[in-house]
């Protein structure tokens, strides 16, 4: 799992491969959607690492206090 921190509008993840941390915002958040028996079945929200290119999933529009 990924630790985030908020930073403003930007939220600040640390890559477990590289160990790099990196700010990012919604314009950089990826979705992957899952199909399974010819139907939506989840959308996976992820993140990728510009040091690495590791992808980190991200909970999309969750804030966690
Ligand atoms: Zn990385």
């Amino acid at each position: 799992m990924i630790n985030v921190m908020k930073l403003g509008d930007k939220t600040i993840g640390e890559c477990e491969n590289c160990g790099c941390r990196f700010a990012y915002g919604e314009e950089n958040i990826k979705d992957f959607k899952l199909y399974g028996g010819g139907k939506l079945q989840t959308i996976l929200s992820y993140i990728e690492c510009p040091n690495c290119g590791m992808q980190h999933k991200v909970r999309k529009g969750v804030v966690e206090e």
